[in-house]
């Protein structure tokens, strides 16, 4: 039985970044012409425009032009507070579903140990995240515990259509469409938190768009608001600039940062993906390619492993010391870029750096040399040095591009330097099943939070949830995790039930 007692362990105080607000001019109530939505310039956050890519709408009609605002829509039950692109594609939507649930065990354990109990009994959480199969997932689960939500999507370009049709077909007041201008971004958040009757009481946001919004418009709000809970790396600095300023009212949770989804955001996912993304797009087979991997930090090390493993010959590079020793320990040829950039057929940069391949770099190359980054932005490729007048861009699929030199030589750049897997490949839904578990953790801890437990500041989720968090996907595996017993508790100064480590631990 899910207890709600056994969520509340103490936090740990967060660290602290500045960053920006991104600065909102736009009246999301004055609505433009069809065309103007198309054509407004947008100052909405980086990340809910960044590209991203989503298993392929295979119901959508690009024909239908209509903008769902314009549409007159009711679910199978009367209702019509929700405003997607076409509610008759919840059928599709709702298989797709389906498929993620198999992939999202911890999850499905919630829902059942939630029975009879409602850890999120009266919750209203209003969320803004990607509007996928998984996210959807997610919230049906937090409607299993017992919360009202009401959604918006964080990206315009992300949400499936069908699983938004099936949300709303299932009762979620879900207010997304994939291709939204910047007006329906921010009169979707709008129809999420502006309701007669309903009140959030929790944000589960992915870029702190939503808390943005409710900061701006309505920071009233506040009052009834128990937390916030955020997940990506902008949102998470937006909230640490907020308390440091002092202006952060409830106590908010960087789930960004737990263990368990660093490690599978970073690490697996990038060594699961990695080969996904290059095979997409070019096609290629991985034995016997000399690959230089740029960076050997968590998404280095995933790259190389998964390239290792289908037998390409893998050099790395770093600029940290102790990197570089683990790379070495790992196998892996340790080189600057220039004692191999002839010789090497594919340059992969994760370092988070700028400018770590050059236009020199690139003038090197050997012909058919592919290039491309899983950093977090398009910065470590100088691709922009490549738009010169000698040099002569071919698009040969979506997201390829030949860069042919004056004398013949081509290099192959995928998705002109921005992250690769999320470009051109799929995320694998346990990875965000990871994240979705350590989110309804999170919101069940704020939730149910005695007074005082948590002040206004930004808080990591407690090691002992991050554990429980791994512990709920073990059974995917068949794994048996071996207990303490009191004798070797005592030894080691633990509880038998965690937390494990302690907060410096390195995993
Ligand atoms: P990390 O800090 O663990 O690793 C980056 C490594 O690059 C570090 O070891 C650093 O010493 C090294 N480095 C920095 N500058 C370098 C240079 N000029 N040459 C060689 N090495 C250099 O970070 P990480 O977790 O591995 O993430 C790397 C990047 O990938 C970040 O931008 C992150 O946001 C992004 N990321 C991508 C995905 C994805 O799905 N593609 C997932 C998570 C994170």
């Amino acid at each position: 039985m899910l207890n709600k007692k056994k969520y509340n362990v103490d936090g740990d105080a967060g660290r602290k970044a500045q960053i920006q607000f991104a600065d909102q001019k736009q009246e999301f109530n004055k609505r433009p012409t069809k065309i103007g939505r198309r054509s407004l310039s947008r100052s909405i956050s980086q990340s809910s425009t960044d590209s991203y890519s989503s298993a392929a709408s295979y119901t959508d009609s690009s024909d239908d032009e209509t903008s769902p605002r314009d549409k007159q829509q009711k679910n199978s039950k009367g209702s019509s507070d929700f405003c997607v692109k076409n509610i008759k594609q919840a059928e599709f939507g709702r298989r797709e579903i389906e498929i993620a649930e198999q992939e999202m065990p911890a999850l499905m354990a919630l829902r059942k140990r939630a029975q009879g109990e409602k850890p999120l009994a009266g919750a209203k959480i209003v969320g803004c995240t990607h509007i996928t199969a998984q996210t959807a997932v997610l919230m049906e689960t937090l409607g299993a515990l017992g919360a009202q939500c009401r959604w918006a999507a964080c990206n315009i370009y992300s949400t499936l259509n069908e699983v938004a049709a099936a949300l709303a077909e299932s009762g979620f007041p879900v207010f997304a469409w994939k291709g939204e201008s910047e007006d329906d971004f921010w009169w979707c958040i709008d129809r999420c938190v502006n309701v007669e009757g309903w009140q959030p009481n929790m944000i589960l946001d992915d870029g702190g768009d939503l808390t943005h919004w409710i900061y701006k418009k309505y920071p009233n709000m506040f009052k009834k608001i128990k937390g916030i809970v955020e997940e990506s790396v902008t949102g998470v600095h937006r909230l640490y600039q907020l308390s440091k300023a002092g202006k952060l009212c409830v106590p908010a949770m960087n789930v960004n940062d737990s263990v368990t989804k660093q490690k599978f955001d970073n690490l697996y996912c990038c060594r699961e993906s990695i080969l996904d993304g290059l095979k997409r797009t070019t096609d290629m087979m991985f034995g016997g390619k000399q690959v230089v991997v740029c960076g050997y930090g968590e998404v280095g090390k995933g790259c190389c492993a998964a390239l290792k493993a289908m037998g390409s010959i893998v050099y790395v590079t770093e600029i940290d010391p102790i990197c570089a020793l683990q790379a070495c320990m790992d196998g892996f040829r340790l080189v600057k870029l220039n004692e191999v950039i002839r010789q090497v057929d594919i340059v992969i940069t994760c370092t988070g750096n700028k400018n770590v391949v050059t236009r020199e770099h690139l003038d090197r190359m050997k012909n058919s040399c592919i290039v491309c980054n899983m950093g977090h932005s398009n910065t470590e490729i100088d691709v922009a040095s490549l738009r010169t007048p000698e040099l002569t861009w071919e698009r040969v699929r979506s997201q390829v591009d030949h860069v042919i030199w004056p004398d013949g030589k081509r290099i192959v750049l995928l998705a002109e330097g921005r992250l690769l897997n999320l470009s051109c490949s799929t995320v694998p839904t346990f990875v965000l099943s990871i994240t979705a578990t350590t989110q309804a953790l999170a919101l069940i801890e704020l939730y149910n939070a005695p007074e005082g437990r948590y002040k206004q500041d930004v808080y990591l989720l407690p090691k002992k949830m991050d554990e429980y968090v791994a512990s709920l996907h073990l059974p995917t595996f068949d794994a048996h995790l071996t207990e303490l017993t009191d004798e070797q508790a005592k030894y080691l100064g633990l509880n038998k039930n965690g937390p494990f480590k302690p907060n410096y631990y390195r995993y």
